[in-house]
């Protein structure tokens, strides 16, 4: 038996409320059972090149809570016809995603994003399709990423469709709302998508587009909008090129995520699910694994021996 961790608002973390599912990780370790979990998910995807799918569980021992995790508050993300129909629920927003973007962009990898990162450059992957928007995959090293709802150090203009770093609206934000993130402080939880549940937004100015004056907007994909196509493309070319897909951290509630499990299925190419609690997509897995993600992984990319084509070292070019 290890010690169990402190209780996880004890823990040190992100300057917010909530999070629980660092506790797996604090504890250290698997049991015998987990690991004979884990054996059969190395028997089912040993040398197969794999496609992963990744979502908010992935992060939450990045201290980015999962607003559909067992331990979550329910919460309902702004849609896309809100945010361009609402002046007042635009600022609103830009507002609680300004606080919310300061605190993803202090956030760091974990051992399921190295894992990850590390089973590219065994060449174990075709690729890797994420559903979060906090780039922790490219922060650990992966490559070959697709960043399935965008992410959230870009801007676009929906007028002139120019694209601009997030930190450079940050500054004209800071210029138009001097003192604001002083005066809202530390915010409460803060959503994966670098939504921060604050509620002094009333007096926010919203920054036009620094070349047409358009409208903003983060550059991910909001409730109510498509994947572009392109990227849609590219992650079912992962899939179709694996033998093999493997999803972790995801409730696989939006379709956007759950096609691609059903596309492997249909293809009758084995599908390993590692999440803790129920997923949409559990009728499809060939296998479901009820275990913390980042133990999970880095399990995964050890003991998975080489593809035929790879033995270790080398990535595919
Ligand atoms: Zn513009």
């Amino acid at each position: 038996m290890t010690t169990p961790p402190p209780h996880a608002s004890s823990l040190p973390g992100f300057g917010m409320t909530g999070f629980a599912s660092t506790d797996a990780a604090a504890a250290g370790g698997l049991t015998p059972e987990e690991i004979a979990d884990l054996r059969s998910a190395v028997k089912l995807l040993a040398r197969k090149r794999l496609a992963v799918l990744t979502g908010a569980g992935l992060s939450t021992d990045s201290g980015i809570p999962d607003y559909r995790g067992p331990n979550s508050v329910p919460r309902s993300p702004m849609t896309f016809q809100q945010f361009v129909g609402d002046e007042a629920l635009r600022s609103r927003y830009w507002a609680r995603n300004h606080i919310g973007w300061h605190h993803l962009r202090r956030a760091d990898p974990n051992d399921g994003h190295r894992a990850l990162a590390l089973m590219e450059q065994r060449g174990l992957l075709t690729g890797l399709i994420t559903q979060n928007v906090d780039r922790l995959h490219s922060a650990a090293g992966s490559t070959t990423v697709v960043d399935l709802h965008g992410t959230y150090d870009r801007v676009v203009c929906l007028q002139c469709r120019s694209s601009f770093s997030r930190r450079d609206i940050a500054r004209l934000l800071e210029r138009l709302n001097p003192g604001y993130l002083e005066r809202t402080g530390d915010a409460g939880d803060v959503a994966p998508d670098a939504d921060a549940d604050v509620d002094d937004t009333s007096d926010f100015t919203v920054a036009p587009c620094p070349v047409c004056g358009g409208m903003l907007k983060p550059d991910f994909v909001y409730f109510g909008e498509n994947v572009p196509k392109d990227r849609v493309e590219r992650a079912y070319a992962m899939v179709d090129d694996a033998g093999a897909l493997l999803v972790a951290g995801s409730s696989l509630t939006v379709m956007s995520g759950l096609r691609f499990v059903r596309h492997a299925a249909k293809h009758g190419k084995p599908v390993v699910i590692v999440n803790r609690g129920a997923t949409r997509g559990d009728e499809f897995a060939s296998l479901k694994l009820e275990l913390g993600v980042s133990e999970s992984l880095a399990h995964l990319a050890h003991a998975l021996p080489p593809t035929e084509n790879h033995d270790g070292g080398s990535s595919p070019s």
